[in-house]
């Protein structure tokens, strides 16, 4: 049994459920503002073409990182339903409140993750 008591839980997924229509609000936005800039690409200069390609290299990456989080989120999600949420997915250790308080997507344990960020 996990260490995670129902109320727990209920909290965790409620922010999750948050957090996944805020994110899902933002992908669009992003999508949005994406394919803005591609279309203002044939109309304008050179410079602000870089510009251009600049804003949005940076807005493909935040909108990547973006659908990392949300895929995090509906995994977390998925695993409260199937009963498996707040255990490591690479040890299977139970991966702690005050962590899944801080961050209830997260799917590693603090020492895997950190594990996994060094052979980054
Ligand atoms: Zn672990």
């Amino acid at each position: 049994m996990s260490e995670l008591s129902d109320d727990d839980i209920k909290q965790l997924a409620s922010r999750l459920c948050a957090a996944q229509s805020d994110l899902e609000k933002q992908l669009k936005l992003g999508e949005e503002a994406s394919s803005v800039v591609t279309l203002d690409q044939s109309k304008v200069g050179r410079v602000s073409r870089m510009d251009a390609m600049q804003q949005q290299q940076m807005a493909l990456s935040t909108l990547t990182k973006t659908r990392q989080r949300l895929m995090r989120i509906k995994a977390a999600l998925n695993a409260i339903n199937t009963g498996d949420y707040g255990y490591c997915r690479r040890c299977d250790e139970e991966i702690g409140l005050p962590r899944l308080m801080a961050q209830p997507e997260a799917p590693l344990c603090i020492s895997c993750q950190s594990l996994s960020d060094n052979q980054q």
